[in-house]
């Protein structure tokens, strides 16, 4: 029966039950609801849509069964790419909640942490995420935020940027800096805070597309309870590389079928007046083809990853292969896209939020691709990895 958790269904009949499932709930006009809607429509839609999902039980395939999930790889991979058949809206206001937060307390959470928090952000708990400081991105292990522990609480102070959503989040995987003296990754902690914890401050930042997704954090005397230590103290840089890794995973699937959708729309708009093939332009055509077989390797890619025996699509360097490319496979369709609508395609037309980087406002979605090449490691630090890790290239000398 469409939208019943059934992690155990074959494969088909699960892929028919999503299908059926959101012919039956997905709004088909969502997107012209959703244009110009503003910030708190946003955020209940995005509540409401997760919701829908939550009651199907669709909302968190890739979790374990004891927390709502339980699908294999290839179950999640079904819903997934159902889901972005579909072109259901992204859940971009959850997405650090589902993915960074979930995996971070999968792996290295306490007993109390795993118990209250996977609950609490299926009920809609929004969590945001502060690594990044300025000089700190690339360089994580530099950053300065500063933990002393007293008694039972940690006093932080510092800053935080780039954090996506934190404006809309209530807590925020954070970390700092408690041993100043010991080797930059030895002396961090991971920790869970509170946003509304008096002394922290949240600036949006407006962006040149007008969108305000990212947030700097302002740190002033915020006492942080010693229990919201996620991992042993000092150990944070261990704990961080799992939160990083779950940001790589399943959602490349998702991802990669979103691309295919967005090519389909890109085919649709490159037909002639008259639905003229657009292979009637050979430059044209040419392009379209090349695009085409780009998106077929990347899912053909994203497969292979899964069904590798043993293999775990986060891990190691074939997540970074995956990423590198889909990040900047995702440029040239975009940019592809811009050039084929003409002066049209540069004009910045409003889309829906939560639409995803392929929502045919070319433009908008050219200049959002660039989301993809930076955060959670830049396309130059995965070719670092894929270099060292993949194929065993020297490393690169130690900052
Ligand atoms: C859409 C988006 C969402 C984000 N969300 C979050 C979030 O929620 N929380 C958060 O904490 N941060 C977030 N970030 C920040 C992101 O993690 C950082 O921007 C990223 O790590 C890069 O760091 P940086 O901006 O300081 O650039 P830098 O590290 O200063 O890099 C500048 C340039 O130098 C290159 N470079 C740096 N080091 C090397 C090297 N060793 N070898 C080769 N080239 C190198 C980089 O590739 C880059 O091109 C987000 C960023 C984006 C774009």
């Amino acid at each position: 029966m469409p939208g019943i958790r059934a992690p155990q269904l074959p494969p088909d009949e699960l892929r028919a039950g999503v299908r059926q499932w959101c012919a039956e709930h997905l709004p088909h006009d969502w997107r012209e609801r959703q244009t110009g809607a503003s910030h708190d429509e946003f955020i209940r839609f995005q509540h409401w849509w997760f919701g829908e999902l939550r009651a199907a039980g669709y909302a968190v395939p890739h979790w374990p069964q004891s927390w709502g999930g339980g699908f294999d790889l290839a179950r999640q991979a079904v819903i997934f790419e159902e889901l972005a058949r579909a072109d259901a809206p992204r859940l971009s206001l959850h997405f650090v909640s589902l993915h960074h937060a979930a995996g971070t307390f999968l792996d290295a959470g306490t007993p109390e942490q795993r118990d209250r928090y996977p609950p609490e952000i299926l009920d809609g708990a929004v969590w945001c995420q502060g690594f990044s400081e300025p000089e700190a991105g690339s360089d994580l292990a530099s950053l300065r935020t500063r933990a002393e522990r007293r008694g039972d609480v940690y006093v932080v102070n510092g800053q935080k940027i780039w954090a996506s959503g934190a404006a809309d989040a209530q807590h925020c995987l954070l970390l700092v800096r408690t041993d100043p003296s010991a080797p930059k990754r030895r002396g961090i902690s991971y920790l869970v805070m509170d946003m509304d914890s008096p002394g922290v401050l949240v600036r949006p930042i407006r962006q040149i597309t007008g969108e305000e997704h990212f947030c700097e954090i302002f740190l002033t005397d915020v006492r942080i309870p010693v229990g919201n230590l996620i991992g042993a103290e000092n150990d944070g840089w261990r704990v961080a590389q799992s939160t990083l890794a779950s940001e790589r995973g399943g959602t490349m699937i998702e991802l990669a079928e979103r691309l295919a959708v967005g090519l389909r729309r890109l085919l649709l708009e490159a037909a002639g007046p008259e639905g003229s093939p657009p292979t009637a332009d050979t430059v044209v055509g040419d392009r379209l083809a090349r695009l085409a077989r780009e998106a077929q390797a990347l899912r053909l890619l994203v497969r292979q990853v899964i069904t590798r025996p043993g293999s775990e699509l986060a891990q190691g360097a074939h997540a970074s292969v995956v990423k590198l490319y889909y990040s900047e496979l995702l440029q040239r369709l975009t940019a592809f896209g811009m050039e084929l609508a003409g002066l049209d395609g540069q004009r910045a037309t409003r889309r829906a939020p939560g639409s995803g980087w392929e929502s045919g406002a070319w433009l908008l979605d050219h200049i959002g691709s660039w989301e993809w090449t930076i955060p959670g490691g830049t396309s130059e630090i995965q070719r670092n990895i894929i270099a060292e890790r993949a194929l065993g290239l020297p490393r690169e000398p130690a900052a």
